[in-house]
Order: structure tokens, then C-alpha cells, then sequence
């Protein structure tokens, strides 16, 4: 028997909740029944600084619930963030946390074969989605590209593993330590190096609302999983500088040849199109040495990611 802590992001998921809420607590229910998970284990609710009704609906329900708990952050702080306040939250109370997202996309059942493979001694278990069909077109390809990119860029993650995952108490320990603002936790997970466990599973359609990882948040997270965890980008623009220096090599030795054969100069044309490319490049390699300089200026503040406003729950010992 463990002490299981669900940890549940939600921002702006009125239209979920309602449903998210009672499955999850017939859920403990049963894993309780069956022996795998001890009474004083609970489901917490993050409320992420929603718009909508979201903390309204976690508040009640909280305040009545048995396995419910609801944490409620200052502010929309992002999906990452929103979830490492969580997991930091509920390491203080549990033995070992699973991180679900509130759509239930993912599927509950294997919460079982995670707590079975953390029995057999693993840190950290991997929800791997085994096939994507619940997922748009644009959106299967794009992560698939993204996963390849982030494996030619030298950082190491697990292919089709999204944010549902088991850690441990031990786990969660040291991911408290990395001090990261630019969080990626996907990124994180791998370093910590413990023994680590998998489990398939299938990838549902969301229950209720519209995804709130917006075109901009993905991007936003996927030029964060890069840039958080590796350097090539600046590198390349080492190479690329090498290449001009070849490319001008050329263009020097052309020139003096077209000098001294009495040709006429070159044209305007090759001239305007010189320039064009060559500030383009300019402004590209500025652009990725300024995502990096960024990054510095957020972490050497060192702020704290998130506050919490106020925890609600039920006492159980009443
Ligand atoms: N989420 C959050 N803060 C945000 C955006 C999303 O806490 O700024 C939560 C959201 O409520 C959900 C989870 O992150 O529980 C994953 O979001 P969603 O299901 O919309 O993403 P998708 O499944 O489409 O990738
Ligand atoms: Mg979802």
C-alpha cells in the first residue's frame, strides 16, 4: 500500500471538472478497495490562475471531498510551473505522485501498473502513449518532428511521453533541487537518473472543453525544451560564421579576377542580394544569442515560481 498523491493542473477547465472530479474520486475509491493505496492518499487540484468558474468549482469541492485537495496559485504561472507547484506541494504528504492532466486524456488505469512497477523498486515510471490517433494531424507531426530535433540537438527524452508520469518522494527530492525558471520538465526527468519504469497506454479524446495549450504555448514550450538543454543552436552559428568566411574567400577571389580581366563590375543585383542574405543571417544569429541571454536574465533573478494563495481541504480527522 502506498500513499498516492494525483497531482491535476487546471486552468480553465470548467467544462471538465465536473466529470474529472467523480471519476477520479471512483477511482481512489477502487484503489483503495483493492489494497494498492492507503485512506489518507488524495487527488490535488492546481488551479493554474484560471479565468472561468474553475477554482469556484475546485473550492467546493474540496471542501466536501474525501481524496480532494485543492491548491490555488496566485496567478496563471503555465502548464510546467503550474505542475512542479503541485508535485512540490504534494511531496510534503505523500509517498509517491502521479501527474495527470484534467482532460483525462490519459488513461487512469495504468496509475495501477505505475504503483506495481514503484513496488518493484522504480523512481520514476513513463506514461508512454503507444499511438497518437486521438491527436490532430498537425499536432501528431509536429511533436514527432520536435522529439527528432530535440534528438539531433543531444537532449535526451523519452519518445511519446508527455507530462503523465509517477515519481517518487526520493524523485521528487531532487527535482526540487533543479533551480530552473525556464522549466521543462521532460528534459529534468532524465537527469535525475534513478531506476526508471514504462507503461503504454492509449491516448483518449479529451472529455469535455477545448485544449488549452494554445499554437503559441507549444511553440513557446517546445523553443523552451531546446533552448533550456542545449547549446548547439549557438554553436551552429560558429559554423555558419565559418561558412561566410568560405563563401567571402570565394567572392574575394572572383572579384580581383573580374578586376584584373577588365571585366565590368558586378552588379547591382548580386550586390542588394549580398546584403539581404547576409543581415538576415546576422539578425537569425542575434535572435538565438538573445534567447540565451534572455534565459540568464531570467535565472540569475532567481525568483520564486510560484506562491500558492491558499490549500483547501477536507480534515479527515474529524
Ligand atoms: N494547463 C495549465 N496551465 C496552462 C495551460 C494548461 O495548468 O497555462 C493544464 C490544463 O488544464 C490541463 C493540462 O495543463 O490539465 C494539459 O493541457 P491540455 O489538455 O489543454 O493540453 P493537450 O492535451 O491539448 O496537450
Ligand atoms: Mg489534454
Amino acid at each position: 500500500m502506498v500513499k498516492l498523491g494525483i497531482v491535476v493542473p487546471c486552468y480553465n477547465e470548467e467544462d471538465v471538472l465536473p466529470s474529472t472530479f467523480k471519476i477520479l474520486n471512483d477511482f481512489m475509491s477502487d484503489l483503495m478497495k483493492s489494497a494498492m493505496i492507503t485512506s489518507d492518499s488524495f487527488v490535488m487540484y492546481v488551479n493554474d490562475g484560471s479565468r472561468d468558474r474553475t477554482w469556484n468549482l475546485i473550492n467546493e469541492y474540496c471542501k466536501h471531498s474525501f481524496w480532494g485537495v485543492g491548491v490555488n496559485l496566485a496567478q496563471n504561472v503555465g502548464h510546467q510551473n503550474a505542475l512542479f507547484a503541485g508535485l512540490m506541494t504534494a511531496k510534503e504528504r505523500c509517498e509517491v505522485a502521479v501527474s495527470l492532466d484534467a482532460d483525462l486524456q490519459d488513461d487512469i488505469n495504468v496509475i495501477k501498473d505505475m504503483i506495481v512497477q514503484y513496488e518493484q523498486g522504480c523512481d520514476i515510471v513513463y506514461g508512454v502513449r503507444s499511438e497518437r490517433k486521438t491527436d490532430s494531424f498537425f499536432k501528431r507531426n509536429t511533436a514527432l518532428l520536435f522529439y527528432k530535433l530535440m534528438n539531433i540537438l543531444g537532449v535526451k527524452s523519452i519518445y511519446n511521453h508527455a507530462d503523465y508520469r509517477l515519481m517518487s518522494k526520493r524523485a521528487l527530492d531532487s527535482l526540487s533541487e533543479y533551480k530552473e525558471r525556464n522549466l521543462y520538465l521532460r528534459g529534468i526527468l532524465p537527469l535525475l537518473g534513478f531506476k526508471t519504469g514504462k507503461v503504454y497506454y492509449k491516448r483518449l479524446q479529451r472529455v469535455a472543453g477545448e485544449s488549452k495549450y494554445s499554437m503559441g504555448k507549444m511553440l513557446a514550450l517546445a523553443v523552451n525544451g531546446i533552448t533550456s538543454f542545449s547549446i548547439k543552436p549557438i554553436q551552429y552559428i560558429f559554423f555558419l560564421g565559418l561558412l561566410f568566411l568560405l563563401i567571402a574567400l570565394g567572392v574575394a577571389v572572383y572579384a580581383l579576377y573580374s578586376y584584373f580581366t577588365d571585366k565590368v563590375i558586378p552588379g547591382w543585383t548580386s550586390l542588394i542580394l549580398s546584403i539581404w542574405f547576409c543581415s538576415g543571417c546576422v539578425l537569425l544569429g542575434l535572435g538565438i544569442v538573445g534567447e540565451y541571454i534572455g534565459k540568464i536574465y531570467v535565472e540569475v533573478k532567481g525568483r520564486p515560481r510560484y506562491y500558492i494563495e491558499n490549500i483547501i481541504e477536507k480534515n479527515k480527522n474529524k
